[in-house]
């Protein structure tokens, strides 16, 4: 893939736009909490924006049928940026958290979800030299933290 500087907070906020539509229809609310100064990522940008589609996606079908929130955060912090992607939803069981991230893991009903995405993500991620982690509980939500290091930029 195309290698380029990429604008992480323009590919957030363009992922939002897409995802608007879907957010609305679920009652769920769409928050961006967009660090200022962010420097820029070498990236394709298709790729970075599969990592934030999938997670924001994920998010919106974490929720039930009352709605919600989805958090998502940009940061520039120890020359490296992080992006978090939190929501309110259904959390995930302990016992999966390991096997989230492996390909074809899923909860979900077959034709709604391949276990893909998060396997794709991991491997985009670390493509770059970044770390994904995950933080949940059951019935009170999920946070996924990504870091991506930038390089060229020492303090
Ligand atoms: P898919 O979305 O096709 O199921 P993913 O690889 O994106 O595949 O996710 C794998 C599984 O991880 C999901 O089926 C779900 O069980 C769990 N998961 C991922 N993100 C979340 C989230 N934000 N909240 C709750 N569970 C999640
Ligand atoms: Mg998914």
């Amino acid at each position: 893939p195309t290698m380029r500087e990429v604008d992480l907070n323009d590919l957030v906020r363009e992922v939002a736009s897409l995802s608007e539509q879907r957010a609305r229809y679920g009652n769920i609310e769409v928050e961006l909490d967009l660090g200022e100064g962010l420097p820029s990522l070498e990236g394709s940008p298709s790729e970075l924006q599969q990592v934030l589609l999938n997670l924001v996606n994920n998010a919106i079908d974490a929720m039930g049928t009352r709605g919600g929130k989805v958090r998502v955060r940009t940061a520039y912090e120890n020359e490296g940026i992080r992006l978090s992607v939190e929501d309110n939803g259904e959390g995930i069981p302990k016992a999966n958290i390991s096997r989230i991230f492996d390909p074809f893991f899923t909860t979900k009903p077959v034709g709604k979800g391949t276990g893909l995405g998060l396997s794709i993500i991991y491997g985009i991620v670390k493509k770059m030299g970044g770390e994904i982690s995950v933080e949940s509980e059951q019935n009170v939500g999920t946070t996924f933290h990504v870091r991506f290091p930038v390089p060229g930029r020492k303090g």
